[in-house]
């Protein structure tokens, strides 16, 4: 399976209840388990700022690369600082080079990215650069038609649903906690969950939506992120799905775009389980998920 990977992802943000070191854990462990070879890895480089540009502003930019702290970067609720930016620039560089190879090969896991709160004029929630956004914005260059996000992370991707409001080439879906940080903005289709909801209730709401999305709006691309905060015992959030229910989620994502032969990539986005091992064994079944796909496939 082909994995898009950076060890610049691991910076180090001090005390902080994001796990940068599951980049590395996850790589290894996958490694291991021989579902990634040598040759399947692919390293991603950091974009140019006239790419940057479509997507985020002058200000902001000049902002982010000189590593300034402003009323723009501030809100990032991450130091303002070179390692951590810098990742997350080569991060949306990462997400686009999935999107690249899945063109290619259906189906590319991006070890990283899925910083789906930044906008276009500012940080938020630990994001500064929002990498969904940028790798859709460079397949509708692509000449891709109709992209589907599916975001199935525990917060609303409010920054992408902001993004898209009026660009009709992409369908924003996000499924999420609903009494929760973010403020939220309009995606194209929201299911606010009430705190509580479990496996059953999430998968048989997802599956409703999902049908929607590929009967509807039929996508040609998708980009999904598998967020690891609807966890049972995430710290940040009140949804009560297990290890096993996320696990039936991504196989319900991944299988419904082989099922159409949509390419597709998968994006880490958050997770912030107590213990850092069901994070990462968590993102390591989405990675699982896929590479069997790809398997019965082939
Ligand atoms: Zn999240």
């Amino acid at each position: 399976m082909k994995f898009v990977y950076s060890p610049e992802y691991h910076a180090d943000i001090g005390l902080h209840v994001f796990p940068t070191e599951k980049y590395d854990r996850i790589y290894k462990q996958l490694q291991r388990e021989g579902l990634i070879k040598d040759g399947d890895v692919l390293f991603p480089e950091r974009p140019s700022d006239e790419q940057l540009l479509r997507v985020v502003s002058r200000e902001y930019l000049d902002d982010l690369v000189n590593y300034r702290l402003t009323a723009r970067t501030y809100p990032s609720e991450m130091p303002v600082k070179k390692d951590i930016i810098d990742a997350q620039l080569l991060c949306c560089g990462g997400s686009h080079l999935a999107a690249i190879t899945a063109l290619e090969h259906g189906a590319c896991f991006h070890n990283g990215g899925g910083f789906h709160h930044a906008f276009a004029d500012h940080a938020e929630g630990f994001c500064y650069l929002n990498d969904v956004v940028f790798t859709a914005a460079m397949m509708i260059e692509h000449g891709i038609e109709r992209i589907a996000v599916i975001d199935c992370d525990l917060h609303q991707g409010n920054g992408t649903a902001k993004f898209f409001h009026d660009e009709k080439r992409v369908f924003t879906f996000s499924m999420h906690q609903e009494h929760l940080y973010p403020a939220k903005q309009k995606s194209d289709l929201d299911i606010g969950l009430r705190n509580g909801v479990g496996d059953d209730e999430y998968l048989e709401l997802l599956g409703g939506a999902l049908e929607k999305i590929f009967g509807g709006f039929c996508p040609g691309f998708v980009i999904f992120l598998a967020g690891a905060d609807p966890y049972v015992f995430d710290q940040l959030g009140s949804l009560r799905l297990t290890v096993d229910g996320l696990s039936k989620r991504d196989e319900l994502v991944i299988g419904k775009a082989f099922e159409g032969d949509t390419p597709i990539i998968a994006v880490l986005a958050g997770g912030y389980a107590e213990n850092v091992d069901d994070t990462v064994e968590i993102h390591c079944n989405t990675a699982r998920v896929m590479a069997k796909r790809q398997k019965t496939r082939s």
